[in-house]
């Protein structure tokens, strides 16, 4: 059965798209933690960091992170990158993918 964020990459579930190619797609999450939050998505279905195969779409993900970054006009103010892993990284959706946020100062360290 299809991922929740293939359902969206493929349009069945509606979603505000920002970016997309031949590796990658990304949407604005449904819950923003910042002003900027967008959810950064390989095509292909990988579970999480702890499955990650060799070679895949996966590695477009940073590439994709920083034209989205200039895209949205958080570049020079900056923004963080966050892969949650499995249950204590608080993972709730089994389909990789890079949270990019910003638009505003991100506290450190992460709760
Ligand atoms: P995780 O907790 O797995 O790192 O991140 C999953 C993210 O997906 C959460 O930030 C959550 O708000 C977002 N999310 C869950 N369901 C949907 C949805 O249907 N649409 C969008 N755009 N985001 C979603």
């Amino acid at each position: 059965m299809a991922t929740l964020f293939t359902r969206i990459i493929q349009g069945e579930i509606p979603a505000e798209k920002v970016y997309e190619d031949d590796h990658v797609v990304a949407f604005r999450d449904i819950n923003p933690q910042a002003p900027v939050h967008v959810l950064i998505v390989p095509r292909q279905e990988i579970a999480g960091l702890a499955s990650l195969p060799d070679q895949g779409d996966h590695r477009y993900l940073l590439n994709a992170a920083k034209v989205i970054a200039e895209s949205l006009g958080i570049s020079e103010s900056g923004y963080r990158l966050v892969i949650n892993q499995g249950v204590d990284g608080g993972q709730t959706v089994d389909h990789l993918h890079v949270h990019l946020l910003g638009g505003r100062r991100l506290d450190w360290p992460p709760g």
